[in-house]
């Protein structure tokens, strides 16, 4: 066995022992493995926080994005070539905050690709501070009166987005995590996965045990139906002593590929293009 020293810069993990990223990295391998999907045909895009590193140990094609930018990479890579299945994985503060435009535009387009986020409601890779997540009256780095605005509640937010697939996981529970990944990849259209990943290190507040006392199961409520907006709409506002997880909603509905001719034979990086003058187009733009 190779032990730390052995092991290159890159190859050491950066993510602190414990940490609720293990147990996403472990679902989303899990989930490509049982599908059974080549890895040179998953692309697996970041943005920038501690859930940015995922897609280095991964044996995929990745792309380590920017701050906030996972999902327009993505959508960028889906529609070159919507033959890959393409995976966005980002934090909270990656994504419900500077990336918030870019996540409920790219649910109302429904561009078939999945997006997991690391949501463990704290700045962890900047060692502290609150996120758009964080709870009101958390104590951090950035607020030490305590947070004085109400949450961003990504679930109830994907919904009112027209998102096609709208599930909460934890990180603490990998096999129901596995489940709801491989829901999410078959899934035709936008899958938006909110994962509940504690940050060992600096949120002393929502941690595994904190989840573990309080998450339930929506398929295992009979009274539940995914398909019923309003119903989800309910759930999506349950949070404190109770916690749903599982897929709270899905649709299917177009996809945006579909609808664009220009996909319609093959993937754009398989058409020729040397036939292809753009010199008018770039005269009107001057
Ligand atoms: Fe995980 Fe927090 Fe450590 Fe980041 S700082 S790797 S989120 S425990």
């Amino acid at each position: 066995m190779t032990s730390f020293e052995e092991l290159t810069t890159k190859e050491r993990p950066t993510w602190c022992p414990g940490c609720g990223d293990w147990g996403i990295l472990t679902a989303l391998k899990k989930a490509i493995a049982e599908l059974n999907l080549p890895k040179h045909q998953v692309v697996v895009v970041a943005g920038i926080g501690c859930s940015g590193h995922l897609p280095q140990w991964i044996n995929t094609f990745g792309f380590h994005s920017l701050h906030g930018r996972a999902l327009p990479v993505a959508q960028a890579i889906k529609l070159a070539n919507h033959e890959l299945n393409v995976i966005a994985v980002g934090g909270d503060g990656d994504g419900y905050g500077i990336g918030i435009g870019h996540f409920i535009h790219a649910m109302r387009r429904n561009v078939d690709i999945t997006y997991i986020v690391h949501d463990n409601q704290i700045y962890g890779l900047t060692t502290g501070q609150a996120s758009p997540t964080s709870e009101k009256g958390f104590k951090s780095k950035s607020t030490p009166h305590g947070v004085i605005e109400p949450p961003v509640n990504p679930i109830s937010l994907a919904l009112a987005a027209d998102c096609s697939f709208v599930a909460r996981g934890f990180a603490g529970d990998v096999p129901h995590l596995v489940k709801l990944i491989t829901q999410a990849i078959q899934h035709k259209g936008f899958a938006f996965i909110d994962v509940l990943q504690p940050c060992v290190t600096f949120n002393y507040l929502n941690t595994f045990e904190y989840f573990y006392r309080r998450v339930y199961k929506l398929e295992e409520d009979e009274s539940f139906d995914f398909t019923n907006k309003i119903e989800a709409f309910k759930r999506s506002l349950e949070w404190g002593e109770r916690i749903p997880i599982g897929v709270f909603y899905k649709e299917e509905r177009k996809i945006y590929e579909d609808e664009l001719p220009q996909l319609s034979q093959m993937p754009l990086v398989k058409q020729k293009i040397d036939d292809i003058n753009i010199e008018k187009l770039l005269e009107d733009m001057c």
